[in-house]
This record gives C-alpha cells, structure tokens and sequence, in this order.
C-alpha cells in the first residue's frame, strides 16, 4: 500500500532568531492510487510539505508515514518516492536517455538491459522516443518537462511528488500537459502529491484537493466538495474563476442588511444563522441572475459598470443602485448576452445559492 499519512507534521525555520512556523500541525492522508493536489498562495507551506514527505526536510514534530511505515529518519533515497521539480533539474551534458537512466545506475542493482527497457518503456509512454538523444538544450520547455517526469517514472517509485510542474510553460501547452499529466496518473495508478498555486490545475487535475493557508489546513475534498461547500471564507474565495463576491452584513432576524442592501431570508436560512450577528455572505458570480427591469419582483436595483467580455461568457462588474453606491460585485452571463456599461438592471441572488459564513471566524455556516 502507498498511501502517505501526515500526522501533526509541522516544520518550523529560524530566520535570525525570528521562528517561522512554514506548516503547522498538518494532518492529511493521501490514499492509495489518489491523485492529490495541494493548493495555496504563496508561502503557504506547500513546497515545505512535499519536500517533508520527499525527506528533503525533515518535520520539527509529527509524523509522515508510507505505507504503515514511519519514514521521518529515511533518507530521501531509502523511500522510494520520486519527485519532479519545477525547475526539472535535467543534467544539460547528458543525453535524455542518460538522464532517465541516471537515477537508475546511481541507485539500483538493475542491469544495463533492463535499464535500457526501463527508458525506452517510459519514452513511450510520454511519446518521445525520438528525443532519446538529444541533450535538454536541444529540447522545448514541454519536451524537457517530459524528460524530467520520464526519470520519476523509471524508477517506478510508490509515490510521485510533483512540485508546480507546469509552471515554466505557456497557457496553451500547460493546458495540454494537464490532460496528459492527469491520464498519466490514471494509467499508472501511482500515488500522486501535486502542489500548484493554480486552482484551475486543482480543480481538474485531482482526485482530492488540499487547500493550505499561512501552514494550515483550510479543507481538504474533491474539487466539487471544495467549490459548493467551502469550509471557510477563505477557501470560498480560493477556489472558483472569477471569485466568489463577498458582502459583509449584519444579521436582523430573517434579513441580512448590507451597507447596500437589504436581503430577506427564509426561516431556515435565519435558523442557521441564529446567534451570528456579523456575517459574510457569499455568492458566486455564475449564481446571480440579472434581470433587464430594475423594477420587476424581488430584485435589487443594480447598475453595470463593465462588461468584460471571454467569449463563450462576458463577466459583468456592477453596483447597487440609489445606494452609497460603494458595493460592487461580478456576475456572469451568457456570451450572447448584450448588456452595457451604464444600464439599469435588477439582480437575484437565489437564497440556494447563497453562502453564509461567521463575520469573525469566517467558517461556512450554511
Ligand atoms: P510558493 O508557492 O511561493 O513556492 P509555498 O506554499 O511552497 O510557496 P513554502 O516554500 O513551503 O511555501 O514556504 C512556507 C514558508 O516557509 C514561507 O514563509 C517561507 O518563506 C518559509 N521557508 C521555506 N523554506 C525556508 C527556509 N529554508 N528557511 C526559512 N524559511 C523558509
């Protein structure tokens, strides 16, 4: 089995006296086979965690586990896991067949036959056969990506680290690595931590998503899971494209009041909230809908700024009418929609769509 469990892992660093706590009581397995993405800003501790598991740090406290077997003394070599860098780290005087096997003649008592097979397997799998012997100067930024993900896989590791792996390539050719990548993981089955910054890679690569902020677990779920019910304000904000617009309000009962707005809700919606006086309420662009009459029923009277149009949608930027007027927020429509900066509108925010979250802790309440 190579499912990784890590319990409690936590990694502090000393900067001139100064302790930076990079990952903080993380408890997360990885099961069997999954295909998990570990997500987060900048700094959050995702690079810290994989290179934890990878043994390249070792934990100030907790445990990391492969299998039932603890493995915080390993050595990075003696857990067989491999990891593939951002960077791919490829040796620029050797040929892309020595740096597949390289890994292979340091660290295995395979003979040169089966190294060779090993190769010429793992060139086939990622479709650059042809590239056996060129040097990685004479390849693109997507071939040099292949290579380094061909020397994780001869080595047929129980585990695959993969630390921003798309991240020095362009839109388009990342967009197509993605697919590869994912099929890849499903042909192979190899138990697979991702770290991206990228919640678009998150959202379609994984089986699981892990969303890390400032060392700590935020929620970890399947993309869906993480998208309709977020654990939190942050993870709510973290995950969707364009971001879920947020207002805070105060809770009068069965009406939420903005600084804009006021909103009544149903009974249910009130009994959830009950004893939370400052809330967060969200909703994600795609839930609101946009009526041309600002006078027709239950809508609130709205005002588009900007239309942004992407083609098969536009992302419309608005603001409350005969209000303050400070309140903006986005939704989006249909490509065929004509709409135009300056227009008149209503907007429905559909109470099932609707996110509620406590104004102080920011956990999801509904
Ligand atoms: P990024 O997406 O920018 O790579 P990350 O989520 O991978 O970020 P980490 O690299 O894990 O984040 O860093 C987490 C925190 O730990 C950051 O505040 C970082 O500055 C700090 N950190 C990481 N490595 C060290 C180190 N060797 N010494 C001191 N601080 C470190």
């Amino acid at each position: 089995m190579a499912n990784v469990s890590l319990a409690a892992a936590t990694k502090t660093f000393d900067d001139d006296g100064d302790k930076i706590v990079a990952v903080d009581e993380l408890d997360l397995d990885i099961r069997d086979g999954e295909f998990l993405v570990l997500v987060g800003p900048s700094g959050c501790g995702k690079s810290t965690t994989l290179r934890m598991v990878a043994g390249l740090e070792s934990p100030s406290s907790g445990t990391i586990t492969l299998g039932d077997e603890v493995i915080n003394d390993k050595t990075p070599q003696e857990r067989d896991i491999a990891m593939v860098f951002q960077s791919y780290a490829l040796y620029p005087h050797m040929t892309v067949r020595g740096n597949m096997a390289f890994g292979l003649e340091e660290s295995t008592d395979l003979s040169d036959a089966e190294i060779t097979d090993r190769v010429d397997e793992a060139a086939d799998i990622l479709g650059i056969t042809d590239l056996l012997d060129r040097k990685p100067g004479e390849l693109s930024g997507g071939q040099q990506q292949r290579v380094a993900l061909g020397r994780a896989i001869v080595r047929d590791p129980k585990v695959f680290l993969l630390d921003e792996p798309l991240a020095n390539l362009d839109a388009k050719l990342r967009a197509e690595m993605r697919t590869e990548l994912q099929q890849l993981q499903e042909d192979l089955d190899t138990t697979t931590i991702y770290v991206t910054h990228d919640q678009t890679e998150a959202m379609t690569m994984s089986d699981r998503i892990a969303i890390l902020d400032g060392g700590e677990l935020q929620q970890v779920g399947t993309p869906m899971e993480c998208y309709h019910e977020p654990a939190n304000v942050f993870v709510a904000g973290f995950i969707g494209e364009p971001s879920m617009n947020f207002f805070d309000v105060t809770n009068e009962g069965d009406v939420l009041v903005g600084e804009d707005f006021r909103y009544p809700v149903s009974d249910a919606a009130a009994a959830a909230v009950q004893g939370h006086d400052d809330l967060v309420l969200g909703i994600r662009p795609e839930n609101i809908e946009i009526v041309e009459d600002p006078m027709a029923d239950d809508v609130l009277p709205a005002v588009v700024d900007v239309v942004e149009p992407h083609g098969n949608e536009n992302a419309v930027h608005l603001r409350f009418a005969d209000q303050s007027g400070e309140t903006r927020f986005t939704a989006t429509v249909g490509g065929m929609r004509s709409l135009s900066g300056g227009q008149d509108v209503g907007v429905r925010f559909p109470e099932d769509a609707l996110h509620l979250f406590d104004g102080h802790s920011g956990d999801a309440l509904r």
